[in-house]
């Protein structure tokens, strides 16, 4: 122990309240074993108070510090959040922003506790840490975390915390989101829970370090003023409520507080679900293959598998199993459970806590099981998460379609929501921009794709992203300003939106040219093999994506010449940008690549997605898909195929309806027959490699999944897939020497 002794409360160290909280936790269920919540009983009013004095300071916080920084993504898109911890590092109330990162941070302070930072370092007043270590606690290197300890006297009453997403964090590729890492080694910029300055003060060391570190380095810099000035405000905001209050209340406030949202959370859950076993698989691809500078165990189609199950028991606890999910790989799109606690918690947020009154206390109501050796805990000390959410964001479709199967049930039906749109196309790159310097950016145009359907309403169209649900898209301007590539134009893409009674939200697309950049490499992100996730009850999945890029235009010469241009693609069946500019057309369905180099005049179609639809399509109002015609939203071409609509004919378009109903009669086998056929395929392996190894790495990984996987196909007891997995092998050899941490058991 330090000289200063112990800085916890009643002279214990940090590490014995941690553990004594989980004691309490675990031996009575209850936050700290707290039975009364006197103080909200006692003076309602009080209470209710405290919460909105400190959840404003949070707010506040947030809304002036964000004018410190200068990047977009900080700055205009409001990629941000604060939040107030206890001193054991359990959140007690939080700002408006990329609300994933609460929990992330609650593990970061966690870690150094439990490392006994308390000793070495040493925690003190005026002390800054920071963290942005993935398997610590965080989604990925981009996103970088400020912490700052909270002082009364000698004691820890608690910690501020604040985290920006940096718009380059200085990996192999560049942008914030790097898809072009295999190994950890290749992130960027490495801070593992670091002390980073005292007094109030940033080491100049650290400074300077984060200066040589990344390609935007005055965002970098502007970002960190960010982060700390908003958790010194939070600090303030907490010394006055405890100058007035008293630190015995407002020791008891921040317990009860948690112990609160838990009860509130348990009982909303059991009130607006039903009990029971929600199943919802959702995919997404790696399609590497095609990658020549990748080293060759790299360079491969990859398929991952996220067979999600939710539970919902009779006592309102909520549990998330991820067991039967395929192995983590060669490329940056693996998963720590930090980052997947932390999207259970926003998207509880977003369907079942629909108050302020969010904290840990709904992590406590919470079991998870994210198998070590999957891609949703790589727990690989080597393995790469520079773009986690290209895991993260798929996978939870299956919990927002699990959990609104669960309101359904009990007639909570204004709360469903089809599963959300992939927050792609992400474009990102990086090089010499349009003022002869050296840059890199992603463009956050991705935090507004479509929103998933609902029961009564169509999806939200280019609104949102599943992990700020505030997102914004930002102004084309001021993206212009920073990327060295011009808008042609802006608008909304037809047939992003999946289909159904009430469709998806809309995607968009945007045609950008680059302009005065002698090379800027850019990417594609997002998918075009496969499907995320299919809607709900009938209703269709959102459309894949695609790429188009154009190098070697002949677009200035048009310009030079005054001809008419094409501007957008709205349909790419009969695409004028195809028919009407010369050069190397990259026009298929690889729509996630590494870097490659663009130049003034070359041209990049970046295509958002939409969002599930909900309900059988040929329930469609005639009306309602009329108006997607007229809006954009849907090529009239395909009014007839998905929808039965004969556009301007009401009457046709009943007789068309029973004409499709029939034929579906007709195509349909019985699921018996329809399984025969089925396992047929399977004991034949009539599927590409690349399924193949997907089910495989499943069925390694998880003996209880292979079981179910033989007993439901009735497949021979030593049935394999005759693929390799190398991940999963390794991954064996590595736990059987030491188990991973980070992972909650859910009960059998
Ligand atoms: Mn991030």
């Amino acid at each position: 122990m330090s000289a200063r002794g112990a800085i916890g409360w009643e002279g214990q160290s940090l590490l014995a309240m941690l553990e004594r909280s989980e004691q309490l936790l675990a031996a009575t269920g209850r936050y700290q074993g707290l039975e009364e919540l006197t103080l909200k009983r006692s003076d309602p009013i009080r209470y209710e108070k405290l919460f909105s004095r400190l959840r404003g300071g949070l707010v506040s916080a947030r809304e002036t510090a964000l004018n410190i920084s200068a990047s977009p993504i900080v700055k205009e898109i409001g990629e941000l959040c604060f939040a107030l911890y206890t001193p054991e590092g359990d959140s007690v109330a939080l700002s408006t922003g990329i609300i994933v990162h609460v929990h992330t941070m609650s593990d970061a302070i966690k870690y150094m506790i439990r490392q006994r930072y308390e000793e070495n370092p040493g925690i003190a007043p005026g002390d800054i840490f920071t963290n942005n270590d993935a398997m610590i606690g965080d989604v990925h290197n981009a996103d970088v975390q400020t912490f700052v300890p909270i002082f009364w006297e000698s004691e820890l009453v608690g910690w501020a915390a604040g985290v920006t997403h940096e718009i380059d964090i200085g990996a192999k590729t560049p942008g914030s989101v790097p898809i072009g890492p295999i190994s950890r080694f290749e992130d960027g910029i490495d801070l593992p829970a670091r002390k980073i300055g005292s007094h109030d003060e940033l080491w100049r060391d650290h400074v300077l370090a984060g200066l040589r570190g990344t390609r935007t380095p005055m965002y970098w810099t502007l970002d960190e003023k960010t982060r700390l000035a908003g958790a010194h405000m939070i600090r303030d905001a907490v010394e006055r409520v405890i100058a007035q209050e008293g630190v015995d209340v407002y020791k008891r406030f921040i317990r009860e507080v948690i112990e609160d949202g838990r009860r509130s959370f348990q009982a909303r859950l059991r009130e607006m679900t039903v009990p029971g076993r929600y199943r919802a698989p959702a995919f997404s691809e790696v399609p590497f293959a095609k990658e020549a500078q990748l080293p060759s165990y790299a360079r491969r189609d990859t398929l991952m598998h996220a067979p999600l199950e939710l539970r919902i028991t009779r006592e309102g606890m909520l549990e998330l199993d991820y067991d039967g999910a395929s192995a983590w790989g060669h490329h940056s799109c693996n998963c720590t459970p930090s980052a997947m606690q932390g999207a259970i918690w926003v998207q509880l947020t977003q369907l079942l806590i629909c108050n302020d009154k969010v904290n840990d206390g709904a992590y406590l109501a919470l079991r998870s099981n994210f198998p070590p050796g999957t891609w949703s805990n790589h727990s690989n000390p080597q393995c790469s998460t520079g773009i986690a959410w290209s895991f993260l964001i798929p996978s939870f479709t299956g919990f927002v379609k699990s959990i609104s199967r669960a309101l359904q049930a009990r007639g909570f039906v204004e709360e469903v929501l089809a599963p959300y749109g992939l927050t792609a196309n992400a474009f990102q790159g990086g090089g010499i921009d349009q003022y002869g310097r050296q840059s890199a950016t992603t463009n956050f145009g991705l935090s507004c794709v479509g929103g998933g359907a609902k029961m009564i309403l169509d999806g939200l169209d280019y609104a949102a992203a599943m992990w700020n649900p505030e997102g914004d898209m930002g102004d084309m301007e001021m993206w212009e300003m920073i990327e060295p590539f011009l808008y042609l134009s802006q608008r909304v893409k037809p047939n992003t939106a999946g289909p159904g009674r009430h469709r998806g939200g809309s995607g968009y697309e945007c045609l950008r040219l680059a302009w005065s950049t002698p090379f800027y490499e850019m990417q594609n992100i997002g998918n075009g093999y496969c499907f995320i996730q299919a809607g709900l009850w009938g209703g269709y999945p959102a459309a894949t994506g695609y790429r188009h890029n154009i190098r070697g235009s002949d677009f200035l010469d048009l310009i030079q010449a005054r001809a008419p241009y094409p501007q957008s693609e709205p349909d790419p069946g009969a695409s004028e940008l195809a028919a009407g500019i010369a050069g190397r057309h990259d026009f298929d369905i690889e729509a996630t690549t590494l870097p490659e180099v663009m130049a003034h005049g070359d041209l990049y179609l970046s295509i958002y997605r939409g969002g599930a639809g909900l309900g059988d399509p040929l329930e469609r109002p005639y009306e309602s898909v009329m108006a997607d015609i007229a809006g954009g939203f849907l090529l009239e071409r395909y009014a007839d195929s998905i929808y039965g609509v004969v556009p301007g004919d009401p009457q046709a378009t009943e007789r068309r309806r029973g004409e499709l109903r029939e034929h579906r009669r007709a195509k349909a086998v019985p699921v018996r027959e329809w399984m025969k056929s089925e396992r047929e395929r399977i004991l034949e392996l009539d599927m590409i490699e690349p399924v193949q190894r997907m089910y495989a790495e499943s069925m390694r990984l998880s003996e209880r999944f292979a079981r179910e996987l033989r007993a439901f196909w009735e497949l021979p007891e030593e049935f394999e897939f005759p693929v390799a997995t190398p991940e999963v092998e390794l991954s064996k050899a590595m736990l059987a020497g030491n188990a991973a941490e980070g992972t909650r058991e859910a009960s059998p």
